[in-house]
């Protein structure tokens, strides 16, 4: 069972019990990792490196959360590490997230057939100057476009 260790830590939280097939260096571990976990309305957070809680994720969750972080709306087609990353910025976590994704990334048909990005995608990007002292100006996205090869981009209005 793929989920086995978010019962195995629920179940510890709770109660505060191993499990009796464990051996004493394993109930150790499991007291240790717990520090990192908490049970919340029934739902199972837990603490990264961050000091960020983020919602453990059951095996059936996994296949739908990776292909929206890499292909969905919100993806791009990213390498492993950003889409990985776009995950644990949604709040969510499992202890394989970073490898998952890169796998997935891997596998990816689109990506596949794109290759790797060539000077003909490059867009110019002409510097803007500043035309007084102390002038800002910002970004925002304003609108998605999908060229003939499937990958999505943004067009980025300064002011
Ligand atoms: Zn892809």
């Amino acid at each position: 069972m793929e989920d086995s260790w978010i019962t195995e830590m629920t179940i510890f939280l709770t109660t505060r019990l191993p499990p009796q097939q464990l051996s004493t260096d394993e109930r150790k571990r499991l007291a240790v990792r717990s520090r990192n976990f908490c049970l919340l309305n029934n739902t199972l957070y837990h603490k990264g490196a961050d000091g960020i809680w983020r919602r453990a994720v059951r095996q059936f969750e996994k296949s739908v959360i990776l292909r929206e972080s890499h292909c969905g709306i919100a993806g791009g087609h990213y390498v492993g590490e950003a889409t990985g990353g776009k995950i644990w910025n949604s709040g969510l976590w499992w202890p394989t997230v970073m490898k998952d994704a890169t796998d997935y990334c891997r596998k990816c048909d689109v990506c596949q057939r794109m290759g790797q990005p060539t000077e003909r995608d490059r867009m110019p990007f002409p510097p803007v100057l500043p035309l007084q002292p102390f002038q800002k100006w910002g970004l925002e996205w304003t609108l998605s476009v999908h060229s003939n090869r499937q990958h999505c981009g943004q067009v980025i209005g300064a002011s």
